[in-house]
């Protein structure tokens, strides 16, 4: 019986953009269609052989047949198969999560023809077929069912499921091409030399052979075995087109980039070429080779909950799992790649894998063979790692933070800052504290939510005059990070915002303290008035220009207290509060018209103002921003009267 079933709505727009885009790179419908074919042979062989012998090892191969008076080409595996459930969700639907949003956004967006590059990321092996056909066939079985299903589709409204007499396992999918035009050259693709050439291209990893029947033109021969000049027969040969070496088993020497940049776009659905990559292979106490990549755009869902991290694991060549979480560190998540171990046995389980501590050794190892490349790139091509730094190195300081400091040793040589000194360059701790006066006792930070921000922040004034260079913040995890590390090279990291009297010399010292008993009353009345707010009100010598700013107590600063505030779950009963510090700048005017303030109340009642004031020129918001306003009318009532 024949089914006619539509497409869904969003699969439909995508097959819409696909078919009619401008994409150039048509050809990559085969590899895609290979690549599936590889897919489904991977998944027969690894039940075979998890099957105790119930499922039979088979001899396997992937199978191109070209007929140019049909105008056709059928890509077949010998591989799992689809039943007829898994037809209709496997290519009537496109369920990858967030597709729906994503189509809707390119739909709508006028630069088309780049967005469409973007597809790609979600997998759309199989519907990219639609870009040079005008009708599919997928005739499959799976070994799960008894029957085989047909289904056909022009890729427009709607597909059809009906029953096949496909006896064997496996799927043939036949493109019907569309009629060549002007600009598109369909026909090409029924040129066996192109095919070759195509496979050879994409595909010559591939593990199991790709095979086609060839025709080649051979000297006809006379009956004494002599080539007869000028007379030719055609001949057959079933012929392997691809080498069938894993391309992470290959000599390092060998292989081209654009090889592994192609393996790569494949095999992780990228549109672009890796910003890094690295080749392992690790002999010895474990055995492992592994090929790892780091992206060169952060991946479309790496911050949505669907996100799923982990490598590919393969055991003595054999695709044992997709996403092993086990083989990667939370903090390294947007590592793709994928790991090839000749220390497991074939038979286990998926499950006793997970506890393998020989995974958890190949995982320690490849965590540091990660470093490893990274601190190369930093080196060696500093752009690069910029590009990755910006990219992901706020991963590298979650992964600081999140393990308590103990990763510090191995991940703080990673991090790269922005720098007061250092416009448009970025520096490491290293070449901070090398370019450090003697005199200097601290690595100083600064934080904020923007880099031109946090250079107005008041307290930064004197560092600037006095030329000392500040490490500049603007991520959040930035202030978290610096916390766990505490210090480099036993150099203390301190921000410029904590509360820091400690820091002057005797002298200095006394004469503020003098200076704030001198206006005892003054700062008394402030802090009254600021009572549930700040700790303390006081004078300090930190600022230079600016009336005064917020200094913060035992390490949590206002951004950590924003930061941890917003966090889901947390209440008005829960919120956490810094212990603040108001310091006025006695050298400013400011502070010469409180001084003239002869009424304690009035003193009380202009504290909060100064408050926010302070609040707005450390970039954050005020809190009653009514009461602000209702107050600064009053004194201007007051002034213009
Ligand atoms: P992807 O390969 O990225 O998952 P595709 O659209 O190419 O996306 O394929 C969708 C699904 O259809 C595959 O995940 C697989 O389950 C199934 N499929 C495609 N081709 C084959 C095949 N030759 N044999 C078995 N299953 C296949």
């Amino acid at each position: 019986m024949k089914e006619v079933k539509q497409f869904q709505a969003e699969s439909k727009q995508l097959l819409n953009l696909m078919i009619n885009s401008i994409y150039t790179n048509k050809e990559i419908f085969l590899r895609e269609l290979i690549s599936n074919a590889s897919d489904a042979i991977d998944k027969y062989r690894y039940l075979s052989l998890t099957s105790d012998g119930k499922i039979p090892n088979l001899d396997h191969q992937i199978r191109i047949s070209i007929d140019d008076k049909e105008r056709t080409i059928v890509i077949s595996d010998n591989g799992i198969g689809m039943t007829k459930d898994e037809l209709i969700e496997n290519l009537g639907t496109i369920a990858k999560s967030g597709s729906k949003e994503f189509i809707e956004k390119i739909s709508k967006s006028k630069e088309n023809n780049q967005n469409l590059d973007i597809i790609g990321q979600f997998g759309v092996g199989f519907y990219s077929a639609f870009m040079v056909a005008d009708k599919i066939e997928v005739n499959t079985k799976s070994i799960n069912s008894q029957n085989g299903y047909k289904f056909t589709s022009d890729g427009q409204e709607s597909y059809t499921i009906e029953d096949s007499d496909k006896s064997e396992n496996g799927t043939d999918i036949k493109i019907y091409l569309k009629k060549s035009t002007k600009e598109e050259n369909y026909d090409r693709f029924l040129n066996q030399f192109t095919v070759e050439e195509l496979v050879k291209k994409y595909s010559d990893y591939i593990r199991y052979p790709i095979k086609m029947i060839v025709k080649k033109s051979e000297q006809d021969v006379d009956e004494n075995n002599k080539p007869i000049e000028g007379k030719y027969h055609d001949v057959f040969e079933d012929k392997t087109l691809n080498s069938m070496i894993p391309i992470w088993k290959k000599n390092k020497k060998e292989i081209k980039d654009e090889e592994i940049n192609e393996f790569y776009k494949n095999k992780f659905n990228d549109y672009e070429d890796p910003l890094i990559y690295n080749l392992i292979s690790v002999e010895g106490l474990i055995d492992y080779k592994a090929l790892l990549f780091i992206p060169s755009h952060v991946p479309y869902d790496l911050y949505s909950e669907n996100y799923e991290k982990g490598l590919m694991l393969y055991a003595k060549g054999i695709f044992i799992k997709d996403k092993c979480k086990e083989l990667i560190p939370d903090y390294l998540k947007f590592v793709k790649g994928l790991v090839d171990s000749n220390d497991f046995n074939l038979n286990i389980s998926r499950e006793m894998l997970q506890q393998s501590p020989v995974l958890r050794k190949i995982s320690d190892n490849i965590e540091k063979k990660i470093i490893d490349k990274l601190k190369d790139v930093k080196t060696n091509n500093f752009e690069t790692y910029k590009k990755f730094f910006n990219l992901f190195g706020e991963h590298l300081k979650y992964g600081i933070y999140s393990s308590y400091g103990e990763k510090k040793d191995l991940l703080q040589d990673l991090l790269i800052f922005h720098s007061l000194n250092h416009e448009n360059e970025m520096i490491s701790l290293k070449q901070y504290k090398e370019e450090m006066k003697d005199s200097q006792k601290f690595i100083y930070y600064a934080s904020g939510e923007t880099l031109e921000q946090i250079k107005m922040l008041p307290q930064i004034e004197k560092y600037k005059k006095d030329n000392i260079d500040v490490l500049l913040l603007d991520k959040r995890i930035d202030e978290f990070a610096m916390m766990m590390l505490h210090d480099y090279d036993k150099v203390e990291l301190k921000s410029i915002s904590a509360e820091n009297s400690d820091e002057l010399n005797k002298e200095d010292k006394e004469k503020l303290e003098n200076l704030i008993a001198e206006n005892k009353r003054l700062l008394d009345n402030l802090t009254d008035g600021l009572k549930g707010i700040v700790d303390e009100v006081t004078l300090s010598n930190k600022l230079v220009d600016s009336p005064l700013c917020i200094s913060t107590k035992e390490g949590l600063s206002l951004g950590m207290e924003k930061t941890l505030n917003e966090q889901p779950g947390v209440d008005d009963d829960h919120k956490i509060h810094s212990s603040k510090i108001l310091e006025l700048n006695p050298n400013h005017k400011l502070f010469e018209a409180f001084k003239n303030l002869k009424n304690d109340d009035e003193i009380k009642e202009y504290a909060t103002i100064l408050y926010d004031e302070a609040l707005l020129l450390e970039g954050f918001d005020i809190n009653d921003k009514k009461l602000f306003v209702e107050k600064l009318n009053k004194l201007f009532l007051k002034a213009f009267k």
